[in-house]
C-alpha cells in the first residue's frame, strides 16, 4: 500500500543553482515515480508477485504510471481513480550535483482513505508492505489497525518510513513500530526517529523496538539488527549515476528474498545488490525495466546463485 505518482526529472540545471532564481532546464523526463510504486515495480520485475493499493487521478499521468506497473505484471485492482477532481501526484526532481531538491505535489495520494483499502485482498498475500506513511494523511489514523489486522491474518509486515520533511510521523510511527516485523530506513531517518544525533546510538535505540531493523547506508551498503546482533554488508562498487529510488530498490531486493524465507544475510545482500543496480541508471525503475541488463547485473554480482528464482 502506498503512493503512486509521476516523477518529473529536470536536466541541465547549473550545479550552483542559487535560491529563488528562475532557470530554464534544458530537458526533462516524465517517468513512474514515488517510493511505494518504485518498490512495487522493481519487486515485480525481479519475479515476485505484487498487488498494489493506491489512489490516482483520472488523468493521463495516472494512466502512464499504471501502464508502467502493468508492464511488469502487477495486480492493479487495488488502484482507485479519484472522482473528486484531484489529479495524480507529481514529484519534481531537480538533480543538483551536491544535493537533490525534491518537491512533491501530492494530488490524489492525500485522499486515500480506509474505504480504498481492500483488507481481504491484502490478507491474501504472504507479506504486507507500506511506505511513506506521512504522505497518507487521511489514512494515517487507520494505519496501525491495518498492520495489526495483517499480523492477525498471518502475514509478515514491513514499513519504510521514508523521510518526512515536516516531521509529522507523530504518534502513528511509534505505534506501528510496536507492530511491524521489519523497519527499513536510512541513517537520516533513523536519527529523526530516535531523536538522537549519533547514528550508532540511534540504531541501538530503534533496534530495541522492532524485531528486525534494516538501515540503508548509500554507497557504504546496509546493515540489519536482530536480537541485539548486527550484520553489515558493504556497498557494491558501481558507476552511480542517479540515487533516486535506491532505497526503494533495496527494499524490493530484500523482500524478494524475504518472501522466499531466505536467511537474513541473503535478504540483506540481495537488497544491497538491487540498490546498487538502481543507481546505475537514471530514475527509480529504468535499471529494472531493461530485463537483459537487470538479469546480467544481478547474475554477475550475486554470490548465492541458488537463491535466484
Ligand atoms: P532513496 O530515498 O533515494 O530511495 P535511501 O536514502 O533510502 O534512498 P540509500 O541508502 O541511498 O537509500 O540507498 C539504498 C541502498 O542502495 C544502499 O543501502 C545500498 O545498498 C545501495 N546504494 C545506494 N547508493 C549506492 C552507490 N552509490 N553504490 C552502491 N550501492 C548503492
Amino acid at each position: 500500500v502506498g503512493e503512486l505518482n509521476a516523477d518529473l526529472i529536470l536536466y541541465g540545471i547549473p550545479r550552483d543553482l542559487p535560491e529563488e532564481r528562475e532557470i530554464l532546464a534544458s530537458g526533462f523526463t516524465m517517468t513512474l515515480g514515488s517510493s511505494s510504486a518504485i518498490l512495487a515495480h522493481n519487486l515485480s520485475a525481479m519475479g515476485t508477485r505484487v498487488s498494489f493499493t493506491s489512489r490516482i487521478g483520472p488523468d493521463a499521468l495516472g494512466e502512464m504510471c499504471c501502464r508502467r506497473l502493468h508492464e511488469v505484471g502487477i495486480d492493479l485492482s487495488g488502484v482507485v481513480r479519484s472522482t473528486t477532481g484531484s489529479s495524480t501526484g507529481v514529484t519534481l526532481i531537480l538533480p543538483l550535483t551536491d544535493t537533490r531538491r525534491i518537491l512533491t505535489y501530492p494530488g490524489a495520494m492525500f485522499e486515500m482513505g480506509i474505504e480504498d483499502v481492500d483488507i481481504d485482498r491484502l490478507a491474501s498475500a504472504r507479506h504486507f508492505h507500506m511506505s511513506s506513511i506521512f504522505l497518507h494523511r487521511k489514512l494515517t489514523p487507520d494505519i496501525p489497525e491495518i498492520f495489526r489486522e495483517m499480523k492477525r491474518r498471518g502475514l509478515s509486515t514491513s514499513l519504510d518510513t521514508n523521510d518526512d520533511p515536516e516531521n509529522k510521523w507523530a504518534g502513528v510511527l511509534e505505534e506501528v513500530l510496536t507492530i511491524t516485523d521489519l523497519l527499513f530506513c536510512n541513517e537520516e531517518e533513523l536519527i529523526k526517529i530516535a531523536g538522537k544525533d549519533d547514528v550508532e546510538a540511534a540504531m541501538a535505540q530503534v533496534a530495541a523496538k522492532v524485531p528486525l531493523l534494516i538501515v540503508k547506508r548509500g554507497s557504504r551498503g546496509a546493515c540489519a539488527w536482530r536480537n541485539g546482533k548486527r550484520i553489515d554488508v558493504d556497498g557494491i562498487r558501481v558507476n552511480a549515476v542517479d540515487p533516486v529510488g535506491a532505497g526503494d530498490s533495496f527494499d524490493a531486493g530484500f523482500l524478494h528474498q524475504w518472501v522466499r524465507q531466505a536467511p537474513l544475510e541473503s535478504c540483506l545482500a540481495y537488497g544491497n545488490l538491487a540498490g546498487a543496480l538502481s543507481v546505475t541508471r537514471s530514475g527509480g525503475t529504468e535499471a529494472f525495466r531493461d530485463a537483459a541488463y537487470r538479469e546480467q547485473f544481478l547474475a554477475a554480482h550475486w554470490r548465492d546463485k541458488a537463491l535466484i528464482p
